[in-house]
């Protein structure tokens, strides 16, 4: 992954946009530059085009839409990126999370009237953190149904779209303007393209085991359940090219990834009322906290592993979830009539265990918050049957990455735009404030689509000389 000097390269050809990754962002940033009127390619290093947007629920946050509007849901910009700044402790700024917010509500609205794509509004289960429902997505809740449906829309707005081709190098000249790049294919070959204006779409660092020690080492021993082929490039040019980073330690985890089948067993189980318990039968955090933190806090516990322990409104409550379905029939979620089988089906003390029940039972009564600060009252009392399935905490993927400013444009360390260099998605500094604990639901196809539609938008401004 180098930057070389474009002077002297003659290019097989040129596009005036080009995009490189097509997950969620590169794939929302082709179809807004094509809709402003400009040829653009996609490059993916992947024979088939999945990215991390695949492996998601497919959920993306956003304000003011149709959707919500039809339901009376009265949300606005504002709401929405005071939520988003509350989520990281006020360490995102306002203005960045406010121009993703004003951004989120015609994004959506745009890909459902102008390209086909068909979301549902989530009316069933408020998103900790988001004070109004605002999460939109597939039918199926499956971020593999958001890749196909965006590929689709691009395959119908006759955009190319290059697969197995991995972007190697850049090419730039003396002012820092990327005149093309250079990409290998499947077989070896390389091979030189053109272009006005680049945008990087090609995600975050979390396929990289160093660049994640080296940026997020409480996280760098748990299991990796991100797409491996982002392996941090937009970073390693950015580097080279004099662009500010920001947030590197951000991330996205997941202290409930069903072990050892590797999919994510969604937190609606404990915002019903589940509780998280370790190898040694014992309760370790407040859960309520969110599941991102949990990834370093589940990695943390002996044997790395833990038991997700819930009733059947949270069963139920995961039922809608694609993956909780895989779990369940792969034989991982385990059902018990009484905790006294539930510690003998899991291998767990029951005399722990029934100390901590005891224990919730009393704090649902008192009110008073447990020894990590959760409180009992708020939800049903856990009773039986009891469901449990055995989990380890997990790296989705990275929210640091390359500064932006409000039209995606990357941001020297000076402050000043690189001249014709976007970027969006995992690529970017995210909203999700420096650590793991800021990340809310959604914020990575938050940015993966806003971010997206931003650079196209303004990669298509670039390249006509708008
Ligand atoms: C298990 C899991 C669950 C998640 N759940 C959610 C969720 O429910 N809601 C949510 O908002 N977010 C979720 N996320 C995060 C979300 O999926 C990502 O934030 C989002 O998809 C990022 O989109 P992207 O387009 O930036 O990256 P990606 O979708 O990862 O796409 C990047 C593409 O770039 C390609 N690429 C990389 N380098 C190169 C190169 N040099 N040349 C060519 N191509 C390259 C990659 O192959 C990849 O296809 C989840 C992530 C994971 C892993």
């Amino acid at each position: 992954m180098s930057v070389l000097k474009a002077e002297g390269v003659n290019f097989d050809f040129e596009v005036p946009v080009l995009v490189i990754g097509a997950g969620a962002c590169g794939l929302v940033a082709a179809l807004a530059s094509h809709d402003a009127g400009e040829t653009v390619m996609v490059l993916e290093r992947d024979e088939r085009p999945s990215g991390s947007t695949s492996l998601s629920a497919g959920l993306i946050p956003a304000a003011c839409t149709q959707l919500q509007k039809a339901q009376g849901i009265d949300d606005s910009p504002e709401l929405f990126a005071a939520d988003l700044v509350a989520k990281t402790h006020d360490r995102t700024p306002h203005d960045q999370a406010l121009v993703i917010a004003k951004n989120s509500g015609p994004m959506i609205d745009w890909l459902m009237e102008h390209h086909q794509i068909c979301f549902e509004l989530v009316t069933d289960f408020l998103y900790p953190g988001h004070s109004r429902l605002r999460m939109h997505g597939p039918q199926s809740r499956t971020g593999a149904d958001l890749e196909q449906a965006l590929l689709a829309a691009v395959e119908r707005a006759g955009i190319d779209l290059i697969a197995g081709a991995s972007v190697e190098d850049l090419f730039v000249d003396k002012t820092g303007c990327v005149k093309g790049v250079r990409f290998r294919r499947r077989d070896g070959a390389l091979e030189v393209l053109g272009c006005k204006a680049l945008v990087l779409a090609c995600s975050g660092f979390a396929g990289d085991a160093n660049m994640v020690r080296r940026y997020i080492p409480e996280i760098a021993d748990a299991e990796c359940c991100g797409h491996l082929s982002n392996t941090g490039d937009a970073v390693k040019w950015g580097l080279d090219l004099g662009a500010a980073l920001a947030d590197m330690g951000a991330y996205q985890g997941h202290g409930s990834v069903a072990h050892p089948h590797s999919l994510p067993l969604t937190w609606a189980v404990i915002t019903k009322g589940g509780i998280l318990v370790n190898a040694e039968g014992q309760r370790f955090s407040n859960e309520m906290r969110g599941y991102s933190e949990h990834g370093a806090e589940v990695a943390a516990q002996p044997g790395h592993v833990a038991w997700d322990i819930y009733n059947s409104q949270g069963h139920e409550a995961a039922m809608q979830f694609h993956d909780y379905r895989s779990i369940h029939a792969l034989g991982a979620v385990k059902i018990a009539s009484s905790l006294d089988e539930l510690a003998h089906l899991i291998g767990l003390p029951l005399s722990t265990l029934q100390a901590e029940f005891d224990a919730i039972a009393q704090l649902a009564r008192s009110g008073e918050p447990d020894r990590f600060g959760r409180r009992f009252n708020e939800v049903p009392p856990l009773q039986a049957p009891y469901y449990a399935v055995k989990v380890n905490g997990a790296l989705f993927h990275t929210q640091g990455g390359l500064m932006v400013d409000q039209d995606a444009r990357v941001l020297r360390e000076n402050g000043e735009p690189l001249p014709n260099l976007l970027a969006g998605g995992g690529a970017a500094r995210g909203v999700s404030g420096d650590s793991s604990y800021g990340y809310l639901s959604g914020n990575g196809l938050l940015t993966a689509t806003t971010y997206g539609r931003l650079a196209g938008m303004m990669a298509a401004r670039i390249a006509s000389g708008r």
